[in-house]
């Protein structure tokens, strides 16, 4: 099978050095495996996507000297690669999730889970992951009795949350390209996450299995901080039956501080950095 890479931005600020650097990565991975590089735009959040971002990404992408022979400017034999068109394959997959019994309808708000993860019996949850893409973990609160029969999944998710439910206490192993063995506990270090949101949009987990499954991507190059991600993801694969993409995380790149930068953190954008006199290859640190 020959090497599918991806790069995928969310239009939700400018692209910063992170960025560049990660999706340089993943470009050059792509290349060095005369394979193919998609570019796929994670417009998912209607509320935080910005037209003028996905303009601003192309830009930017484009001047940094990357290139990517399938995406939405210029089509692919998988298209759509816009996620906000491809809501239906999303539904796909959340309806076998529920017919399955993998997920489960929450009602819980975030104020509700704020209050139980700081509740007294919580604070034994371990806080040395060099991860950063950690939510306090679900306090089960909404979970099914063991042994409950799988519901028949509604017409439509909305007005719900919908919860995967972890294997408490499995070990979910896998082998990085860059940062070799992990080993994350279902139930410790991350717990039942979302796929779908009461206000109707899929969560990133689900839309990105879907997404990298469909498209047939052999392996998956995105920053260290979704390593617990990966955990999350390789459950879901599990429950469609679908046969997971090798993975590369990158180190994130960090200011002078080491603190982690992030995407509004505007000063180190792509376009800040090229106004500023900057080439291609000192914002990706070749030179
Ligand atoms: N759109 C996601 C982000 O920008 C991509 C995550 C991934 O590569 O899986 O963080």
């Amino acid at each position: 099978m020959s090497y599918r890479g991806r790069i995928a931005p969310s239009p939700t600020g400018y692209l910063h050095v992170g960025h560049a650097r990660t999706f340089w990565i993943a470009a050059q991975r792509a290349q060095s495996k005369h394979g193919t590089l998609i570019l796929r735009n994670e417009d998912l959040d209607p509320d935080r996507s910005r037209p003028e971002y996905v303009h601003a990404m192309f830009e930017d992408l484009h001047w940094l000297g990357m290139h990517w022979s399938e995406g939405p400017d210029i089509g692919g034999p998988y298209a759509p690669y816009s996620q906000s068109q491809r809501r239906h394959l999303y539904l796909e997959a959340w309806r076998t999730l529920v017919a399955t019994g993998h997920v489960y309808p929450c009602t819980c708000s975030r104020k509700d889970l704020q209050q139980a993860a700081q509740a007294p019996h919580e604070s034994t949850q371990p806080t040395d992951s060099q991860t950063t893409d950690e939510e306090p973990i679900y306090p089960g609160t909404c979970r099914p009795n063991p042994g409950a029969p799988p519901i028949t999944p509604p017409e439509s998710p909305a007005g719900l949350n919908w919860r995967f439910q972890v294997p408490d206490g499995e070990a979910i192993e896998f082998t990085d390209g860059h940062f070799g063995p992990q080993r994350l506990i279902a139930g410790r270090d991350f717990g039942d996450f979302l796929v779908w949101r009461r206000d109707n949009v899929p969560a990133y987990q689900l839309a990105v299995v879907v997404d990298d499954h469909l498209m047939r991507i052999t392996e998956v190059v995105r920053g260290q901080d979704l390593l617990v991600s990966t955990a999350r993801q390789l459950l879901l694969y599990r429950a469609l039956g679908w046969t997971p993409p090798d993975w590369y995380h990158c180190p994130l790149v960090t200011d002078s501080e080491g603190r982690r930068l992030a995407k509004r953190h505007d000063a180190l954008s792509i376009r800040t950095l090229r106004q500023q006199g900057q080439t291609p290859a000192q914002v990706l640190g070749l030179e």
